[in-house]
């Protein structure tokens, strides 16, 4: 127990004793019991006074004294004193004082402990018992009804001692487990006290910028990270919301992830990493805000640097590509110019070599404008058609072209909805190209079917065909530029195609073994007449 605590006791103790003094002062005058009937009254009156003087003395002493201890057993052990005098003063054996006694050995168990209370308790009983033993003897001049006998002077020793007792145990084992909880009590309240500091200093030292706001978007807390990346002093941020110090946070801030930027006084301009989030309670009642931010300047400088490098490496691929695809045509045509030039081919071959310097100039001309169309792509203008139709239109343009033989069947199984807004003339060329590789893939003959049907608001346009396949190897590949397995391809066919879907909101997914490909082209629908 502490000073602090037993010098509280202390005080309880004195004010109880004053109470319980004026109790039995104010019961003499008022109700006048018994007041002759005592051997002593004057005594008394005295014993009274005396009490009083001493709560004087106790409260004055009560600041200077140091040890506490010793100045509470001071005080129970005059308190028992003189409430011994009292009885003797009112009747020994007969005064009706003798209830006082165990309230003193209680007094000693709350005010110290367990073993004070058995002190008094002792205490008690060796007064008691001297006093009651000198009356029955008849030593001390008090006098008493003669028809008690020895027996219930004995008895009524053994009463009281027994009480005193019997007292002493249970007051100590109620101070004793009041002890026990408040000692509990005051563990737990430490630990939480420790927790909550832990937990600040988490917030101060995790390297993220914390902050909390009411439902307002008033700043209540800031954290060192967050004083650190916006520039903000805690003290200035407090007093402010949380638009001032991210401008780039909309009004009525929603819970989500955001990048901006923001103006650091002596950084410059920064760019921030923020997630926002609601602040609830045990409840689930909103309580305002929380955010985490981090400054990713340096991460997004790293990140324009890549993909400017990834960029001059793709163009530079690209141009070896075009450079070579270009200078096959141009030796073959270098080559048929040369001989015609040197006029030593016969006339009968002359013709044949125009001829394959006129295909490779065609093959050139077919490369430019594919990978123009590649490279710079109009911007896609969207209108309402009928898909149908345009597919009909593609099929029979493509039944008409050279390579088709009449070994190739073409089949159709038109299940989607027609009427769709995109960009006519570029699906056209994506559906033109799909078709061409399917006859490319099939010089033996074989089927192309098409399909569509819609799921889900999506339209998928589905061209199969029983060519040879692509091998596992190439199938990722497909879709690179210049990348071909044909001799005179110029590999930009699916390259266009995927671009086109990509423009519109689509994708193309390839399912491919050795009896066959299928391409599936999925689209959102639009439905073109709304
Ligand atoms: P190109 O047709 O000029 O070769 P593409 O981009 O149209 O270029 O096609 C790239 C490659 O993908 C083709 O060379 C071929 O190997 C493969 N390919 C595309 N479609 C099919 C198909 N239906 N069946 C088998 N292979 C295909
Ligand atoms: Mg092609």
């Amino acid at each position: 127990m502490t000073d602090k605590v037993l010098s509280k006791k202390l005080k309880s103790l004195i004010t109880v004793r004053v109470i319980f003094v004026t109790l039995l002062l104010g019961s003499f005058f008022i109700l006048q019991v018994g007041y002759r009937n005592f051997p002593y009254p004057r005594a008394t009156l005295n014993l009274i006074i005396a009490l009083y003087t001493l709560t004087i003395v106790y409260s004055i002493l009560l600041n200077r004294v140091k040890l506490y201890a010793l100045f509470a057993y001071a005080q129970l052990f005059i308190d028992a004193s003189a409430i011994n005098i009292l009885i003797y003063l009112t009747g020994g054996i007969e005064s009706w004082f003798s209830f006082i006694m165990p309230l003193t050995v209680m007094s000693a168990s709350a005010v110290l402990d367990r073993r004070a209370g058995y002190i008094i308790a002792t205490f008690n009983s060796i007064l008691y018992g001297i006093i009651i033993d000198l009356q029955y003897y008849k030593l001390l001049p008090i006098e008493y009804d003669m028809t008690l006998t020895e027996k219930a002077f004995l008895y009524n020793i053994f009463a009281h001692i027994s009480a005193f007792y019997l007292v002493a145990f249970l007051s100590g084992y109620l101070s004793s487990r009041l002890e026990k909880t408040t000692h509990a009590l005051e563990q737990t309240d430490s630990d939480l006290r420790e927790l909550s500091l832990f937990n600040e200093e988490l917030i101060e030292n995790i390297p993220s910028g914390i902050f909390t706001t009411d439902t307002e978007g008033r700043i209540l807390t800031f954290n060192r990270a967050a004083e650190n990346i916006t520039g903000f002093g805690r003290k200035i941020a407090l007093s402010r919301s949380i638009d001032e110090i991210f401008p780039f946070i909309a009004r009525g801030v929603d819970i989500e992830r955001i990048e901006g930027v923001i103006s650091h006084q002596k950084a410059g301009d920064r760019v921030i990493s923020l997630t926002i989030s609601e602040l609830r309670d045990i409840a689930e009642k909103n309580k305002g805000f929380i955010g985490i931010f981090q400054d990713i300047t340096q991460f997004k400088e790293m990140e324009t640097e890549i993909k400017q490098k990834e960029k001059w490496a793709a163009i530079g691929e690209l141009s070896a590509n075009i450079a070579h695809e270009i200078r096959n045509p141009i030796a073959s045509l270098k080559g048929s110019v040369e001989m015609l030039r040197e006029n030593i081919v016969a006339e009968e071959h002359k013709k044949r070599l125009m001829e394959i310097a006129l295909k490779e100039m065609d093959r050139l001309n077919n490369i430019i404008s594919d990978f123009l169309t590649y490279s710079s792509p109009r911007p896609a203008e969207f209108n309402a058609f009928d898909l149908n139709l345009m597919l009909d239109d593609t099929l029979e343009l493509l039944a008409h072209t050279a390579p088709v033989q009449d070994n190739i069947a073409i089949r159709k199984d038109f299940n989607a909805p027609p009427d769709v807004y995109a960009d006519n003339q570029k699906l056209r060329q994506v559906f033109w190209n799909l078709g061409m590789n399917a006859i490319e893939a099939m010089p033996e003959g074989g089927e192309l079917s098409v399909s569509t049907r819609e799921n889900d608001n999506l339209i998928e346009i589905i061209f199969r065909d029983t060519g040879a396949g692509i091998s596992q190897e190439n199938i990722g590949k497909v879709f690179y530029p210049f990348f071909t397995t044909k001799d005179g391809g110029t590999g930009l066919g699916l390259a266009i195609a995927y671009r086109i879907i990509e423009e519109h909101n689509g994708k193309i997914n390839i399912t491919s073994n050795n009896s066959g490909t299928t391409f599936k082209v999925i689209i959102p629908y639009v439905n073109g007449k709304t």
